[in-house]
């Protein structure tokens, strides 16, 4: 393992640094970033955020130059995130477009594809969104029954997807459909560009427990797609599929440095004093949980050198990414625990309001990380990957 930085990647990184401090609002720098009235106010902020990261260059960075990248190693691309996350610069909004779109489209797009689209993704004048999971199909994709059948010029499209962050302000989703419902469940799979606002679309999004409503519903009836929106070959969708889910792995410098922030607030909560009453951190099995965590994070930050120095030697990746995901996604959910027994009923806060703390930010934390184990493949599956192709033990089907 290699646990150093290079000059050149430690003056990438004060590049970046001296950008964040011209450019990013002094609000979300003091870690209290704006309540917005709805979730479309917040978007129109978040695509003008990324419209001046884009005109800096600092989107895609691992995009090649041709492209509008700057064909950032994958060390670069790991220091962009811890920066960003550090200095509590808001995430991209068009995430889809730069981290799964793009990529995919310049490994299997055509030149026309490639002209069409990329320039449109980089400051977020187009979003995307992921159009993979439905009611019957998310960990085993492979069973997805939206239906895409042939027509002389391009594929009528009849389904239902699901989970779909964002659609209801997407320009453009990438479909998995089935073309030919006879061949073998991953063969008979392919990959499409679907026109967000075609006749036959409808989007209704699904309120979360955080209040959001960022994922959708999304019904398909008689959607035309013309044949030049077709990605790859017919029928092989799913190995272009996997390139577009391998960007979904690997390493999570944003969640390492989140979490980090997550330890301070825990640290500054056990050792508050309220009411006169002895502080949270004087019990000893506190203080012990919270010793853990430092511990996780800390195994979380050598799990994530460990990958990149894989990927910095062109190594495969492999199966043992899955454990990334499974140890962060899990420490995330216990560390959000402990820290709801130190909110106690302060915790039921999770808007801002005179008992909430932080503006209820930590309790909508709490919420929103429940998600982690399901989104890039849930625990169970993780670990049925560890356990099949890192130990060798039998298949579970
Ligand atoms: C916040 C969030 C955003 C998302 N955004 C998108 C998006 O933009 N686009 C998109 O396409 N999808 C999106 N998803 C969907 C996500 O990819 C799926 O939720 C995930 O793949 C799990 O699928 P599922 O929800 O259908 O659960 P299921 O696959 O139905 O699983 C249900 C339960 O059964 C378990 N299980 C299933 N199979 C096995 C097995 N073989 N062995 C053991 N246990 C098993 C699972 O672990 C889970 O606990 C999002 C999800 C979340 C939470």
């Amino acid at each position: 393992m290699d646990l150093s930085f290079s000059p050149a990647e430690e003056s990438f990184r004060a590049e970046l640094r001296a950008w964040l401090a011209a450019n990013l609002p002094a609000s979300w720098a003091s870690g209290e970033p704006p309540e917005f009235a709805s979730l479309a106010d917040e978007v129109a902020f978040l695509r003008d955020w990324q419209r001046r990261l884009a005109e800096g260059r600092w989107v895609g960075i691992h995009w090649p130059r041709e492209y509008g990248g700057r064909g950032a190693s994958v060390v670069e691309s790991y220091v962009f995130q811890e920066e960003m996350a550090a200095t509590r610069a808001p995430e991209i909004i068009n995430r889809i477009g730069v981290n799964l779109v793009g990529p995919t489209l310049i490994a299997h797009g055509t030149d026309d594809q490639r002209r069409r689209f990329l320039p449109r993704i980089l400051p977020a004048e187009e979003l995307w969104c992921q159009l993979f999971s439905e009611p019957g199909a998310g960990s085993d994709l492979t069973a997805l029954r939206t239906r895409a059948e042939p027509r002389s010029d391009g594929w009528v499209v009849n389904g239902q997807k699901v989970w779909t962050s964002y659609a209801q302000f997407a320009r453009w989703g990438i479909l998995l459909a089935r073309t030919d419902p006879a061949a073998p469940k991953a063969k008979g799979i392919s990959y499409l560009i679907c026109d967000m606002q075609a006749p036959g679309v409808t989007v209704r999004p699904l309120r979360q427990m955080t209040g959001s409503e960022e994922f959708n519903e999304v019904f398909l009836e008689d959607v035309f797609i013309p044949r030049e929106h077709l990605v790859g070959r017919e029928h092989d969708g799913w190995s272009i599929a996997n390139t577009t889910l391998a960007h979904e792995r690997g390493t999570s410098p944003r969640q390492l440095v989140i979490h980090r922030m997550l330890l301070n607030d825990l640290l500054r909560l056990a050792r508050e004093e309220r009411d006169g009453a002895v502080p949270a951190g004087a019990d000893p099995v506190l203080r012990q949980r919270i010793a853990q965590h430092v511990i996780d994070v800390e195994i979380t930050r050598l799990n994530n050198w460990r990958t990149l120095t894989r990927l910095q030697k062109r190594l495969p990746l492999g199966p043992e990414s899955s454990f990334i995901k499974l140890f962060w996604s899990e420490m995330s959910q216990r560390m959000h625990d402990t820290l709801m027994a130190l909110l106690g009923a302060r915790g039921l806060c999770w808007q801002p309001g005179p008992h909430a703390v932080a503006g209820g930010r930590l309790a909508r934390s709490y919420l929103y990380y429940r998600a982690a184990s399901l989104f890039a493949g849930t625990s169970e599956i993780q670990r049925n990957i560890l356990a099949e192709r890192v130990l060798g033990l039998p298949r579970s089907r």
